[in-house]
């Protein structure tokens, strides 16, 4: 099935006198009629639902769509990209592990891997995506057990070489994950071009209305966890909270995404629920509609911007003159993502005082919406920074970071025009 029917027909497969449309499962329990019945699944030698923090099939419908669309063989989900990112690293990691990350995440991602992970023992090297071979080469470590980087990265657009990176990654014997959130399984299949993983923070595109948090992994089941049993103990080798289950040899393919839930989500517990798993499943219905008007009216905008005389820059990879145009025509064919970024000629003040002349786009701190969205990080999100501060977290003073939305792309540009005029 191509993408767009995906999108509307994977997940729930009603049968005779089913519901059509997917039920919301909001019970946190399920019943069994034999004490056997329910030690079986303890025992992990049946599948079925027992409780949700673990597995509820609502959840489980829409994970099985994003699988699908990532084209992946297992996938789950989470309460927000952040848990996401954090289980898909910490499912291969522990104390003492290494981890290697893009310098041009989301800051979230960041402090997420550089703060809060460090203080759990593992350690990390930031590098620069676009950074040679040979500067990667040398950031591993025996004790190195993945590479975290983004499609397209919030806020900075940089488009990854997905297939330089998986090479490097897997030369040195380590998965790939690549956070997919701006470009979405509609634009881009990191798969295909040799990641292992694939997170989201379904709270953006995805859901797509700015009404749920959410996250997904989705593992595409190439990488070979038994060629590294003493790398990769918490898979090949016996998990003793589970009866000496070894996931690798009971589930083959399924084994990383089996010990994210079964054991990670056991006790860690953040689990989407089944109320925001509907509501995302009504987003990806429509997602393929929505990223191609998302990035028509993205490319629309940063080229009626690239002209403006108030204009300094425009950072968009759909621009023939951005660094990343060649990687996102070879990546992403149909158009990247619908987040532009632009800084003013009046400089940090003209971009702070740009904000207040907006009357369709609305100031919040999200991306990715049916809305336009906008935001001025010097101004909010970076706001306690000095100049020299921002540019050395690789934010311009100047940067107005602009969601394009849904709306007319004439109502857009004259709503841009009017802010512009008045600075
Ligand atoms: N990954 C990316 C690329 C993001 O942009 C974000 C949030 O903006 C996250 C992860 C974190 O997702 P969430 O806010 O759903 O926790």
């Amino acid at each position: 099935m191509r993408k767009e029917t995906i999108c509307v027909q994977a997940g729930w497969q009603p049968k005779k006198g089913e519901p059509r449309v997917l039920p919301i499962y909001q019970s946190t329990t399920f019943k069994y009629e034999t004490s056997e019945q329910m030690g079986k699944l303890f025992d992990l030698e049946e599948s079925g639902y027992f409780y949700t923090r673990l597995q509820n099939p609502t959840n489980d419908c829409v994970a099985a769509k994003i699988c699908e669309l990532e084209g992946g063989v297992a996938a789950m989900l989470t309460s927000s990209g952040q848990a996401a990112n954090y289980y898909a690293i910490f499912n291969i990691c522990e104390t003492g592990d290494h981890v290697i990350l893009s310098s041009t995440v989301y800051g979230g991602t960041f402090n997420l891997v550089a703060v809060t992970m460090k203080k759990m023992g593992i350690e990390c090297t930031v590098i620069n995506p676009d950074a040679p071979d040979e500067e990667f080469d040398a950031a591993f470590r025996d004790n190195t057990k993945c590479v975290l980087a983004e499609t397209v990265a919030n806020p900075a657009l940089v488009v990854l070489d997905i297939e330089r990176i998986a090479k490097i990654a897997h030369r040195h014997g380590v998965p790939l994950i690549v956070d997919n959130t701006f470009a979405t399984p509609i634009n881009c299949n990191p798969f295909q071009w040799g990641a292992d993983i694939v997170t989201h923070s379904t709270t953006k595109y995805m859901d797509g209305h700015a009404m749920t948090v959410g996250g997904a992994i989705v593992d595409s089941g190439n990488f070979d966890w038994t060629r590294y049993p003493d790398k990769y103990p918490g898979l090949c080798k016996p998990d003793e909270s589970y009866h000496g289950v070894v996931y690798t040899e009971r589930f083959q393919k399924g084994a990383y995404i089996t010990k994210a839930t079964v054991q990670l989500m056991r006790d860690l517990g953040s689990i989407q629920s089944p109320q925001n798993a509907f509501l995302l499943n009504v987003g990806l219905e429509t997602l393929p509609l929505r990223m191609e008007r998302h990035c028509a009216n993205a490319q629309a905008v940063a080229e009626y911007l690239e002209k403006h005389p108030k204009v300094a820059w425009v950072n968009y990879p759909g621009l023939k003159g951005n660094k990343y145009h060649e990687l996102a025509k070879k990546y992403m064919p149909n158009g990247s993502c619908g987040v532009i970024s632009f800084g003013l000629k009046g400089g940090r003040k003209a971009a702070s005082d740009m904000m207040d002349h907006f009357k369709l786009a609305a100031i919040v701190t999200h991306v990715a919406d049916a809305r336009t969205c906008v935001l001025h990080p010097a101004s909010h999100t970076h706001r306690q920074m000095t100049d020299e501060q921002l540019l050395e977290a690789g934010v311009a003073p100047d940067l107005i970071r602009f969601s394009v939305g849904l709306e007319h792309i004439e109502d857009i540009i004259a709503d841009l025009e009017q802010a512009l005029a008045c600075i």
